[in-house]
């Protein structure tokens, strides 16, 4: 049977050259980088590279680039030390945030007296921006946290837009960056913003390893405490053979960011008349024009379909998700959907599309058949 993975948005095949990097760090490369011999410079000279070569695939200085071990530890480190250290008194956010935001949210919010605020979601799954503005009135110490690309339904926030919002309200910005990053240039001079997220196996690279963007003179302290790896930032010795990875996965990226983009877009679009054909029912969640990489619609199939699509797909080898990778376990409807969608809605069977350079029409055809006999 082929297999078909459409579930770039849960994790991605790792580029074989990001393999092969890996491979050569790991055999040549053991030494640890903080011995000052030849084999603990050899290994920091691939440390500090790797951080410049990322740095500047974003337009930011290599010290504003921390390394730390997933996208989930990122966002952890930043909320928890913006709160506990910067003194931050107010968080905003909003709903439809990945469970490292979410959950990180409320437990600093029971454990700190913080005020924390949702900015309202519109239908088509976009933040309502003048609702962020109206929330940002108020004179409190303030961090906005909102996701760039939304990892269930693809809806794009405006980083110029709120960073510069934030701004002018003095506001701290905040953005779980990691459906975006090797996707999408981001150009770290001309936003304003002070803290992003990155995770390697989304964009080829391996699991296991991600970084944060910290802005220069944020103040921002450490998570947990140990050695001086990553100026005591993020103690513990550097994994270099993740980092160079992750190095060489978003350079290729990057390097071919207009093609991927090109033939990802063409395959969504390709997919959408697939759908229009066989479902013409058939309608997209969240905004029409959402990110290339990521599709979501509702079926028009009935609700008893909706635990067991997965499953039955799954028996044809074909890999897509309900919503996040952490939640499609659960029988419990997304919590991103349930913002936009009504309660009947919400019971149908919606899919999660995701899609990488790897993925083919044939893999779309597939698919499309294997829902025609659900
Ligand atoms: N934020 C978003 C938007 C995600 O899609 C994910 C991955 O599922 C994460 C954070 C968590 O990243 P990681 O798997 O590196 O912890």
């Amino acid at each position: 049977m082929k297999k078909v993975y459409l579930d770039n948005a849960s994790t991605t095949q790792i580029h074989p050259e990001v393999i092969l990097e890996m491979t050569r760090v790991l055999t040549e490369d053991y030494g640890n980088p903080s011995s000052t011999h030849s084999f603990g410079r050899n290994a920091k000279s691939i440390l500090e590279l790797s951080r410049k070569s990322i740095a500047k695939l974003l337009n930011a200085s290599a010290q504003e680039i921390i390394f730390t071990s997933c996208g989930t530890e990122a966002n952890n480190w930043i909320l928890r030390s913006a709160v506990k250290d910067l003194k931050i008194k107010r968080i905003i956010s909003s709903k439809i945030e990945h469970h490292a935001v979410l959950n990180t949210i409320q437990a600093l919010q029971n454990e700190f007296d913080i005020q924390v605020d949702y900015v309202a979601i519109k239908p088509n799954g976009e933040i309502d921006i003048t609702n962020l503005v109206d929330l940002l009135s108020q004179d409190t110490k303030t961090l906005v946290s909102l996701m760039h690309v939304n990892n269930e339904t693809g809806t794009v926030l405006d980083l110029d837009l709120v960073g510069r919002i934030c701004k002018q309200h003095n506001a701290l910005f905040h953005s779980d960056t990691v459906q975006s990053v090797g996707k999408v240039e981001i150009d770290l001079q001309s936003l304003s913003i002070d803290f992003l997220v990155a995770s390697a196996h989304k964009f080829h690279g391996p699991k296991g390893i991600g970084f944060a963007f910290i802005k220069k003179n944020s103040g921002l302290q450490p998570l947990f405490f140990g050695g001086e790896q990553e100026k005591g930032l993020r103690p513990g010795t550097e994994a270099i053979h993740q980092i160079a990875g992750l190095a060489k996965a978003l350079e290729l990226s990057y390097l071919n960011l207009e093609i991927a983009k090109m033939q990802i877009s063409e395959l969504k679009g390709y997919l959408i008349t697939q759908l229009e054909v066989a479902f013409p029912a058939f309608e997209i969640n969240g905004n029409q024009n959402g990110f290339y990489t990521i599709l979501n619609v509702k079926l028009p199939f009935t609700e008893d379909k909706t635990a067991m699509i997965l499953f039955h797909l799954d028996m044809k080898g074909i890999a897509v998700s309900r919503g996040s990778a952490c939640q499609s376990g659960s029988i419990k409807p997304s919590h991103v959907l349930a913002e936009m969608l009504s309660a009947e809605d919400l019971r149908k069977p919606s899919l999660r599309i995701s899609f990488s350079h790897f993925n083919t029409k044939a893999d779309v055809d597939s698919f499309v058949e294997a829902l025609k006999y659900m």
